[in-house]
């Protein structure tokens, strides 16, 4: 399984769960774990961070990196040449990569 897919899986997973407290807050669903009923103001706090973490994964899985592939192990977001001494790759372009 890639990367891509991993932050493909998991923006949905937060999406969902941000969506139902959301509908729970919206529609003042009632809900209690082991007899302690759980505020509705906890809903607008997962809300907001399983959005937050739903946005971050699904705008993660579009990124772009350049990597060299001359054993340098060298990560670029933006395309260019690899600059590190002694690679077989210096001063050849870095290869793009999406995962
Ligand atoms: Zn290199």
């Amino acid at each position: 399984m890639t990367t891509k897919t991993v932050r493909h899986i998991m923006g949905y997973f937060f999406l969902i769960i941000g969506l139902v407290h959301l509908t729970r807050f919206l529609l003042r669903w009632d809900a209690s774990i082991a007899g302690w009923s759980i505020p509705l103001w906890v809903s607008i706090v997962i809300t907001l961070f399983a959005g937050s973490c739903a946005y971050e994964s699904l705008r993660k899985r579009k990124e772009v990196r350049y990597v060299c592939t001359g054993g340098c192990n060298g990560v670029s977001l933006k395309p260019g040449m690899c600059q590190s001494e002694g690679c077989i790759k210096k001063g050849k372009a870095l290869e793009e990569c999406r995962v």
